[in-house]
Order: structure tokens, then C-alpha cells, then sequence
């Protein structure tokens, strides 16, 4: 899938709508979801133009590979999740009904987080 340069996070990027930003770096922007799941629920996107985790694996440099975990690990500590424990989720295209087509990872915590996935009959 093509890059498509006018999704909410890419508006975000160029600054065009706000955001309630927790983390920057050269790679990284990371802010509070607009309608979180749970008490605590972060999404941590690569500042370059990546669908998905697919393009990102395979297209992005080291350094932004390397960038966007670390933030990861550096954005749970800073709100307090490491301790606690949190959750990391990542939905790419359809079937994980991916809803904003630039890559991101949910950060979820805060709260206990139950199974790690429901199945779909019981959704
Ligand atoms: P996904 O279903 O994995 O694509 O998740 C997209 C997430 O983006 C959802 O949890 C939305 O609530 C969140 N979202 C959409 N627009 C915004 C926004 N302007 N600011 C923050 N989060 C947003």
C-alpha cells in the first residue's frame, strides 16, 4: 500500500492538528490516544512515511529501527509503566483493522490488562 500522506498522523507531524505529545526525538513522535482503551494509552509512531510494520522492517534504517524501540522502553519507564507492566500492540492492514495507515505502536497500561487477546467469537 502507498504511503498516503494525509492520514490524522501524518497531519500531526506536519503539525496541523495537535497532539498531547509525551516523547520527540530525531525518529520518534509519541502521544496520548485521542479515545484510549485503558488508563494509560500511548501511541508511539516513526516519523518517517511507513504503512506498517511491513514497510517499516523492510524499508526503514537502522537508526530509525533502532530509535523507535528504544522510545518504547524509554516512554514506559517515563510514565511509570515499567514496574507495573504494560502492553505493546501493533494492528497491520485489514484483518487487524488498522485504522490510520502510518505505523504505530499502542502503548496500553496503567490498569490491569486482562487476556492478551479475545477471540474473535467472542468479541
Ligand atoms: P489503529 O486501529 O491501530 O489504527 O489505531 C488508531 C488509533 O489512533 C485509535 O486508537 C484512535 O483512537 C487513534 N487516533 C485517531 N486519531 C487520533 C488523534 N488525532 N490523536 C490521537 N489519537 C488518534
Amino acid at each position: 500500500m502507498a504511503y498516503d500522506d494525509s492520514n490524522v498522523f501524518a497531519l500531526i507531524l506536519r503539525g496541523e492538528i495537535p497532539c498531547d505529545k509525551v516523547f520527540e526525538d530525531d525518529h520518534v513522535l509519541a502521544f496520548r490516544d485521542i479515545n484510549p482503551q485503558t488508563a494509560v494509552h500511548i501511541l508511539v509512531i516513526p516519523k518517517g512515511a511507513y504503512v506498517a510494520m511491513d514497510d517499516f522492517s523492510a524499508n526503514a534504517s537502522d537508526a530509525e529501527i533502532v530509535a523507535l524501540n528504544r522510545a518504547v522502553g524509554q516512554i514506559a519507564r517515563d510514565q511509570g509503566l515499567a514496574e507495573t507492566g504494560y502492553r505493546t500492540l501493533v494492528n497491520n492492514g485489514a484483518s487487524a483493522g488498522q485504522e490510520v495507515p502510518h505505523l504505530h505502536i499502542h502503548i496500553f497500561g496503567g490498569q490491569p490488562l486482562g487476556r492478551m487477546i479475545k477471540p474473535p467469537q467472542a468479541q
